[in-house]
């Protein structure tokens, strides 16, 4: 590749956020350079599961039908609260989908490279960047000894934060959560059902069960060391799977001697809102952003939104062959309209409902009972809904007198 040639926008970084944007670049015909450090299929730790907003832009990538024929549909979930009662639901109707979806990331991140480049991003592997240097008219990005020039750069580089430090772009410890998952076999608990369980951890925390094909299923654990808790945590984010692996909604989901492959765990970035979102020829996407979820974890949809975003606000640059300080400070505007309220309903929850677990029981309870309010947590819970509809004085009212 010609280290002179000057490609309209570079994105490093070839995950969701990462595929999403050079997607939607190359199909409005710019030339887009994609770089990943790893050489595809690689693996990402990752819960698996894909949720209806992922989907819808899945599907307007025109990978839908090919994730799905590697994904299992859920139908329903199982939550079970801080004092072991266990509250099962159906996932609420949605107007196009039947399910949310689980798909190794393994597949899935492959999927979504393969359309980008099918689309005309060009994908150069094994680029572990390491440096982005402004020029007069551009930027140079290098990944060890190769270079490549861009008029606009697009960091998608995930909850790995080494770049954006020695960048000096992120100045401080962003907020994590610490997950691990592996990978079982033996399921024979329903398949089409995710559990989610609250007891016998010191919370914030939650150990999951999310099904796979063929009778496997992604089985995870995480934790924030933060509040009432935060010295009674575990070490290690596996030693918080260790844990929930003796869990009895573990025991019980899968045939007697159960074992994990793969266990990986890694870091999640939760700091959307203080996170920085740009730099001078640099538009920041996906977890790198800190877009994920401070209650439930999940970020791919997160990631494919912004991604998508990104490459909007690109879009729009190059056009105005305009990259200044407005249109840089205009993506960060419209990534807040997007996500910054729902995140912080989401902190807000997480950080009272796990510093009072009593009231997660509560919720649990009259989710049991009440179908109205069981989709109302399910759908702010999956991001189609806004949170605040939770605290409507009706359902408080039915929050504080359900016996
Ligand atoms: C244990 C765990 C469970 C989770 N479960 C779920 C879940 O079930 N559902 C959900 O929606 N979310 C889940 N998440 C969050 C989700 O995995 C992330 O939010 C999502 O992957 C973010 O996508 P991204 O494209 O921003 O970054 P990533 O998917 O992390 O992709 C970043 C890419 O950048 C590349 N890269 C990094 N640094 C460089 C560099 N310097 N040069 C070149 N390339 C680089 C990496 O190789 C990678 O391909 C989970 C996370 C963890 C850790």
């Amino acid at each position: 590749m010609d280290a002179t040639q000057m490609h309209d926008v570079i994105v490093v970084g070839a995950g969701p956020a990462g595929a999403a944007a050079a997607h939607r670049l190359a199909v409005q015909g710019r030339d887009v350079l994609l770089l990943d450090k790893a050489a595809f299929p690689r693996d990402k730790t990752c819960g698996d599961a894909i949720s209806y907003r992922a989907m819808k832009i899945v599907e307007e990538m025109g990978a839908l039908d090919g994730v799905r024929k590697v994904a299992q549909e859920i139908r329903s979930v199982r939550f079970v609260a801080p004092d072991g009662r266990e509250v099962a639901s159906a996932l609420p109707r949605h107007p196009e989908y039947t399910g949310v979806l689980v798909i190794p990331r393994l597949q899935l991140d492959t999927l979504l490279k393969d359309h980008a480049v099918t689309a005309g991003a060009q994908l150069v592997e094994n680029a572990h960047v390491d440096a982005i240097q402004p020029l007069a008219e551009g930027v140079q990005v290098s990944a060890g000894e190769n270079m490549f020039r861009a008029r606009l750069v697009i960091l998608a580089v995930g909850a790995n934060s080494a770049l954006l430090r020695r960048q000096d772009i992120l100045k401080e410890q962003p907020q994590t959560m610490l997950a691990a998952r592996g990978y079982a076999r033996g399921l024979q608990s329903d398949p089409h059902e995710i559990i989610f369980s609250y007891d016998r951890m010191a919370l914030p925390a939650y150990g999951w069960i999310f099904p796979l094909p063929e009778g496997r299923a992604n089985v995870g654990a995480g934790f924030f060391r933060i509040g009432p808790n935060k010295d009674q945590m575990p070490a290690t984010a596996r030693e918080s799977l260790d844990i929930y692996m003796q869990n009895p909604a573990v025991q019980a989901a899968f045939t007697t001697g159960i074992t994990l492959d793969e266990v990986k765990s890694f870091p999640l970035r939760v700091d959307f809102l203080r996170a920085p979102k740009f730099a001078p020829r640099t538009l920041i996407a996906g977890e790198a952003a800190g877009l994920v979820n401070p209650l439930t974890g999940e970020g791919i949809d997160y990631a494919l939104e912004s991604g998508r975003m990104a490459a909007d606000g690109a879009l729009a640059m190059l056009a105005a062959n305009d990259f200044g300080a407005a249109r840089l400070d205009e993506y960060a505007r419209s990534l807040n309209r997007a996500f910054a309220r729902f995140f912080r309903y989401h902190a807000v929850f997480r950080d009272t409902l796990f510093t009072y677990p009593w009231l997660l029981n509560r919720l649990m309870a009259l989710g049991a009972h009440d179908r109205q309010f069981m989709d109302h947590l399910l759908n702010s819970a999956l991001g189609i809904l806004d949170p605040a509809k939770i605290l409507a004085p009706r359902f408080l009212a039915r929050l504080a007198f359900h016996p």
